[in-house]
């Protein structure tokens, strides 16, 4: 009899352990087909590789982002990219038929926003700050901070039920200064998925290959052959994610001092004020890639 109740009681606390760790739904919106994968690819892969669901939308199918093809040859040639880059990631990839460059925050916009949170039952919701150089950017990031109340609110598009937690809302980061610089209160090591990331970058190869390098003047310096240019995007991009000083302290915070020699890039976060605000042990939960293997931490 004791043995039995032994084994109801283990049986019991598992099941228990399992559902207060249930896996973390995270969903990054950003403006066009590569811009989550630029801010938060590395993060998508370590949550993918964790089991955890995680799901990239465009708002806008990209469809002005090259220097000698257009419209709709150009957004489906950016759709069929983006799918291979999710492919890649393990994760789900959307993107949505609005104009490049011509997204604004109307409210019909900020109704899909919402409809996309809600039904991915998101826990974590990651975008761009309202201060982007990129109009695309600024109002993609406007329209997820109008959303940001709404997603908990039933009679607000009442045929989607209404999230019943807030999720937590990040900004991916950026370099603007005005009016306020990025803040990193989130910096995760991407080391060990770097070229994950970008495997999921070179998918995007009329971004990176092509209309990137016309635009900012270095296409001659894009080597054809595949596995060659593969190693240039490494070597061209990969600085960009070089940890920095101003996230050694953070890193340390959330990862302990016994990691910093190892950590050689990273993706930094910044909470938002809307949206949940979460406290060290919710971070450390939906965060699980700070916790030494083995380690649990209850809802
Ligand atoms: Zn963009």
């Amino acid at each position: 009899m004791r043995k039995l109740f032994l084994f109801f009681f283990s049986f019991l606390l598992s099941f228990s352990l399992l559902a207060q760790n249930t896996p973390v739904r995270v969903l990054v919106i950003g403006a066009h087909p590569d811009d989550c994968d630029e801010g938060a690819g590395g993060l998508a892969a370590l949550y993918a590789k964790a089991g955890c669901a995680v799901k990239f939308v465009s708002m806008t199918n990209g469809d002005k982002g090259h220097q000698s093809i257009s419209g709709g040859v150009l957004a489906s040639r950016r759709m069929e990219e983006a799918r291979e880059a999710g492919r890649r990631l393990g994760i789900v990839y959307e993107v949505l038929d609005n104009h490049d460059g011509e997204l604004m925050p109307t409210l019909e916009n900020r109704f899909t926003v919402i409809r996309l949170i809600r039904e991915w039952k998101a826990d974590i919701v990651i975008t761009h700050r309202t201060n982007d150089y990129h109009p695309d950017h600024r109002y993609t990031g406007i329209l997820v901070q109008d959303a940001a109340y709404m997603v908990t609110v039933p009679n607000i598009l009442s045929g989607t039920p209404a999230l019943h937690d807030n999720p937590v809302f990040l900004y991916m980061s950026d370099h603007f200064q005005r009016p306020n610089p990025f803040r990193p209160d989130i910096v995760v090591d991407i080391t060990p998925v770097l070229e994950k990331k970008f495997r999921a970058l070179d998918a995007h190869v009329s971004q990176v290959y092509e209309w990137l390098p016309w635009i900012g003047h270095y296409e001659k310096d894009v080597p054809a052959d595949p596995a060659r240019r593969f190693n240039w995007l490494m070597k061209h991009y990969a600085p960009y994610y070089a940890v920095s000083e101003t996230h050694k302290p953070v890193l340390e915070k959330w990862y302990g001092r016994d990691r910093l020699p190892a950590v050689k890039y990273t993706e930094a976060f910044e909470i938002c004020e809307y949206g949940a605000q979460p406290d060290e042990q919710q971070i450390r939960r939906l965060f699980p890639m700070f916790l030494p293997a083995g380690k649990v931490i209850n809802r």
